[in-house]
């Protein structure tokens, strides 16, 4: 009865400690990459695609192969929405050279939800990306919030 019993217990601790190495392995995948031009990675994007806030508060959309290579946009489309303070507004982009730019700037402020509807092809699903744009500098990573790669 002992024995069974520490076979129980090692069992469950066996257990208890895949589920740790299972759950870590997730938040590992869920932790944003670091990106060339310090934006950040969107979700489920192929090649993977960087939203950045450029100075003049524009936004584009970069585009990299698995080692984080650039490479051109191709038939890509994007529409981002921000819920700003003052109302939602919608930024349209066009494609310049190798990147989106989008049309119009981002609403003034920062800590706003921001919806990144993105087609990889005009016939494809829009998949949604939301995040919130927060403009501050990390102090762990040194990245701007929205971009951090940090586990917080
Ligand atoms: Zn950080």
């Amino acid at each position: 009865m002992k024995t069974n019993l520490r076979i129980l217990t090692f069992a469950l601790s066996l257990c208890a400690s895949l589920a740790f190495t299972a759950f870590a392995a997730d938040k590992q995948d869920n932790k944003h990459k670091a990106t060339p031009k310090g934006g950040r990675l969107l979700d489920k994007t192929k090649p993977r695609a960087e939203f950045v806030v450029e100075k003049d508060r524009g936004v584009t959309i970069n585009f990299y192969d698995e080692k984080m290579k650039p490479v051109a946009a191709t038939t890509q489309t994007v529409t981002v929405i921000a819920d700003a303070k003052g109302g939602k507004v919608k930024m349209e982009f066009d494609k310049q050279g190798d990147i989106l730019v989008s049309r119009t700037k981002l609403p003034e402020g920062d800590g706003y939800g921001v919806v990144v509807q993105f087609k990889q092809t005009a016939e494809a699903k829009p998949v949604n990306l939301r995040f919130k744009l927060d403009m501050y500098i990390c102090g762990e990573c040194q990245r701007v919030e929205y971009g951090c790669i940090c586990d917080h």
